[in-house]
């Protein structure tokens, strides 16, 4: 049968080397807060061999299967047929945009981005009294969550810098658009060639982004593969300050949550943790952690679009930190402290945080403590 859809063009024969042993079902934070089988990764390959088939066709009624899917790779992680269901599902996507089958809330991401220059659509970020555009060897791009939602922390994280020394600019960043992949459509070329255009203009040979999904969209998406030719390397804030000393330690329970974005996407485990034992030697792993670690319920355009599964994914996450006791959760992402932070379980007694406001926070206490 000739394959209708682009997703069978690319993935058939992954499609059908899914043996339906279900590893993936115990780490599908969407299996998790639901417990239907049929929205876990054994449950949506099933669904697009029937499509293949031609058993069933690509329509509105399977948007809550087919789009409910964070994009965590745990499933992939875990699959040992190598299935990547999260790429099959990002094709799925487009094609059932193509059709005009698409989840509203991802539709209003892509006429967002069209108008605005954020996911959020809205004018004005907040200035962080921070100087933009000037000339300076490190460019930091904030991301935005981390402009519109979660200020404090990146605020905290600038504070951090000017503590640390750290000569850098911000500039007029405008959404890398990566998520705009996700979610069934195209990175958005004119938000792209802006954000090329300030960097360059800063003279920088290196960005250090807030947030982890525009590090993994500049590096390896090639509407930004002029900063690589330029010379200029992109790095998540975790990997530069891993390098650094801080002089500071607490004796509190410590443990971290690794984001899908950095952890699996990215394979970055090791530069967070060498970071958080620097300062805490009471560092203690969550039960799934490294590539097993739970995803926060917030990728993908699941946050926008099934905002309360997404909270109940991250109450799972959550109660994971409850259970070691811990005093602290820091992370890397501002969607993942934006998610874990709106999910809050009864009674919590931890705080998440950016490492990066943790460890800021620690240093404005010495300070206090410091003979004048
Ligand atoms: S782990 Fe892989 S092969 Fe097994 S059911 Fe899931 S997607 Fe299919
Ligand atoms: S990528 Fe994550 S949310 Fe999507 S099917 Fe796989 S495990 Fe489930």
């Amino acid at each position: 049968m000739e394959a209708k859809y682009d997703f069978e063009k690319k993935y058939r024969e992954q499609i059908l080397q899914c043996s339906r042993c279900g590893f993936c079902q115990a780490v599908c934070p969407v299996y998790g807060s639901t417990l239907r089988p049929a929205y876990n990764a054994r449950g949506k390959m099933l669904l697009l061999k029937e499509v293949m088939d031609g058993r069933i066709d690509l329509n509105d009624e399977l948007i809550e299967t087919l789009f409910q899917c964070t994009m965590c790779a745990g499933c992939f992680e875990n699959c040992p047929s190598g299935v990547n269901v999260p790429e099959i599902i990002k094709q799925v996507r487009k094609d059932m945009v193509n059709i005009g089958s698409c989840h509203p809330a991802f539709k209003g991401m892509n006429e967002v981005l069209d108008k605005f220059t954020n996911i959020y659509g809205e004018d004005e970020p907040e200035d962080f009294e921070r100087e933009r555009g000037k000339k300076a060897p490190i460019v930091f791009f904030i991301g935005c969550v981390g402009s519109y939602r979660e200020d404090e922390s990146t605020l905290a994280t600038l504070d951090l810098l000017d503590r640390l020394e750290v000569d850098y600019t911000l500039i007029d960043e405008v959404c890398c658009s990566g998520v705009l992949e996700d979610v069934g459509y195209r990175i958005n070329e004119k938000l792209a060639g802006t954000n090329i255009e300030r960097i360059l203009a800063t003279g920088a040979d290196t960005v250090v982004t807030g947030c982890p999904y525009c590090s993994r969209t500049f590096n390896n998406k090639p509407q930004y593969g002029e900063l690589g030719e330029k010379g200029v390397r992109v790095v998540h804030v975790s990997q530069y300050l891993n390098q650094m000393d801080f002089g500071v330690t607490t004796e509190k329970r410590v443990t971290y949550h690794d984001p899908c974005d950095l952890g699996r996407h990215c394979d970055i485990y090791d530069e967070p943790r060498e970071t958080i034992r620097k300062i805490a030697p009471n560092f203690i792993e969550m039960r799934h952690h490294r590539a097993d670690a739970l995803c926060c319920g917030a990728g993908g355009g699941v946050r926008g679009a099934f905002a309360k599964n997404s909270i109940a994914m991250a109450r799972r996450r959550l109660e994971e930190a409850e259970e070691i006791g811990a005093d602290v959760v820091p992370t890397e992402c501002n969607s993942c402290v934006h998610n874990l932070g709106n999910a809050k379980l009864r009674k919590q007694k931890f705080r998440i945080y950016n490492t990066t406001e943790f460890i800021n926070e620690l240093m404005i206490e010495r300070e206090k403590n410091e003979p004048s």
